[in-house]
């Protein structure tokens, strides 16, 4: 891996750097986070209505954790507060999420 090759976000007027971790996602670390906050703010919401969660859910909960994660790892010799701070938070929340999904047996819209 050859420091950061990912390019920039894509967010319009938004000109930081990819981290090689977000590669996938195409967004900067604050960006990535934003939305991150808004997808567990939506499925919180959602699962407190008693609405089903959809597969993909769980899917990008996983997707967003090990992302987190592998930020956390990567800015290890370079930490920026602020942005730690968020990451563990977001962290949590997603903890929270998939504990919410156990205990209370979300339903899961799946296809019969
Ligand atoms: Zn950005």
């Amino acid at each position: 891996m050859s420091g950061s090759a990912a390019g920039n976000c894509r967010k319009p007027s938004c000109a930081n750097a990819i981290p090689a971790a977000l590669a996938t996602e195409q967004l900067c670390l604050d960006h990535f986070l934003d939305e991150a906050f808004q997808r567990t703010d939506t499925t919180f919401d959602r699962c407190r209505k008693g609405a089903p969660m959809q597969p993909g859910d769980l899917e990008w909960l996983l997707t967003d954790a090990l992302a987190v994660v592998k930020n956390l790892e990567e800015g290890a010799s370079e930490p920026d507060a602020h942005q730690r701070d968020r990451m563990l938070e977001l962290l949590l929340i997603l903890a929270n999420l998939h504990e919410y999904v156990a205990h209370h047996s979300v339903r899961l819209d799946r296809p019969a």
